[in-house]
């Protein structure tokens, strides 16, 4: 009875004086951290080999897919350096909207970008090689093209007078060719449609009698639910759903001759980099080839769901572009590269490299990665021994 009133006289103080100690402790601690974040918020502390960069993206935060490849680059830099740098990710328009990334990280406003250096092709010209031109290669011949090729030295050369060092990004594999609400039949159906497409291929449409429009992924389901634009393109059926484009269009059409393998990219301000020791510009290099590939196996997986839900959950109607639309396209590309390469020195030197490796491994693949799709599909669809005659 007694120690049960002293108990209850008494508990109340101890536990007031416990949460006194730990406001105290937790006071001096915050104190504490708030010097640190202040010495860091100032720029890199070298003296604690401790680094802080902010990247800044054309996705929208959080955006999945496309946008895992920052994410992803933060991650595995974080981990494999201890956190001693520590990548800050911000989406299109946290810091600056999603087409100004370029100069945000050219000049130093932002240490590192994640985007597709196709969208820089007013400044750069020659940038739609390193995402992807129509009918050209897909994300396995660029990856190669790009690490094994010497298309990543034409890269870092084009990028170098804006003080830029680029890596590959990440892919998203073949695209679909778009969304639209009227069937096309015919190149007659492109005639005067305003599409977002960007790239070299919104040269190529508007080349074959459509209109290009430019505008970044975060405004595509308003522009497209508004009638600003009668059709577009944006990824694949993964990220097509995540942003709702069946919702707008009801046409969902393939394949995707505009982008057939589009590679991202990690933009990195040169200073930023230059300034980090060399063990840490090691880690950045590798995990931003880690990050490349990651992007391509996290496609390849999460498509094939994605379609399945789009055609069979929500009634989109999937349509292949005739092949006639196809050639008719093709040969307004080889008018728009030719003027491409004949305006820009820069962009013929790249198209020469590129052409070459292509054809190449076109005639490699032929009888090898094609070859075998199509003999699978030969064994792999024919009738069973007890279904023959
Ligand atoms: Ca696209």
């Amino acid at each position: 009875m007694a120690a049960a009133s002293f108990e209850r006289r008494f508990t109340p103080l101890i536990i007031l004086a416990l949460v006194a100690a730990l406001v105290l402790v937790l006071g001096l601690w915050a104190t504490g951290r708030a010097g640190e974040s202040q010495a860091v918020a100032a720029g890199p502390d070298v003296a604690q080999g401790q680094y802080h960069w902010k990247l800044v993206t054309t996705w929208p935060k959080n955006f999945p897919g496309l946008g895992s490849g920052a994410e992803n680059l933060a991650r595995y830099v974080d981990e494999l350096s201890g956190g001693r740098l520590k990548i800050h990710v911000y989406g299109a328009g946290e810091i600056v909207p999603a087409f100004e990334i370029f100069d945000a990280v050219s000049q130093g406003v932002a240490d590192a970008g994640h985007g597709a250096a196709y969208y820089w092709k007013g400044k750069v010209p020659a940038s739609v090689f390193f995402t992807t031109i129509p009918f050209g290669m897909n994300a396995q011949e660029t990856n190669a093209w790009l690490h094994y090729g010497g298309g990543l030295e034409l890269w870092r050369e084009a990028y170098a007078p804006f003080n830029l060092i680029p890596f590959a990004g990440g892919s998203s594999g073949v695209q679909m060719a778009g969304w639209f609400n009227r069937e096309i039949k015919s190149i007659a159906d492109l005639q005067g449609l305003k599409m977002r497409i960007p790239g070299l291929a919104g040269d190529v449409f508007a080349e074959a009698g459509g209109t290009s429009v430019r505008i970044p992924g975060g405004e595509i389901y308003t522009s497209l639910q508004t009638g600003v634009i009668d059709a577009a393109e944006w990824v694949g059926p993964y990220n097509d759903l995540a942003l709702g484009m069946h919702e707008v269009a009801k046409y969902y059409y393939y394949p995707g001759w505009h982008e057939p393998g589009s590679m991202l990219e990690f933009i990195i301000n040169k200073d930023s980099f230059d300034a980090l020791p060399p063990d840490l510009q090691a880690i950045v290099t590798y995990a931003a080839r880690a990050a490349n590939q990651d992007m391509l196996d996290e496609f390849t997986a999460r498509n094939n769901a994605a379609l399945q839900d789009l055609v069979n959950n929500h009634g989109v109607q999937l349509r292949r572009l005739p092949d006639d639309v196809l050639l008719a396209l093709y040969r307004a590309n080889e008018k728009v590269m030719q003027q491409l390469i004949t305006d820009d020195p820069m962009a013929a030197k790249v198209y020469a490299s590129y052409r070459k490796f292509y054809d190449g491994v076109r005639a490699y693949h032929h009888i090898s990665e094609q070859a075998y799709i199509n003999a699978r599909d030969v064994v792999m669809d024919a009738p069973g021994p007890d279904q023959a005659h």
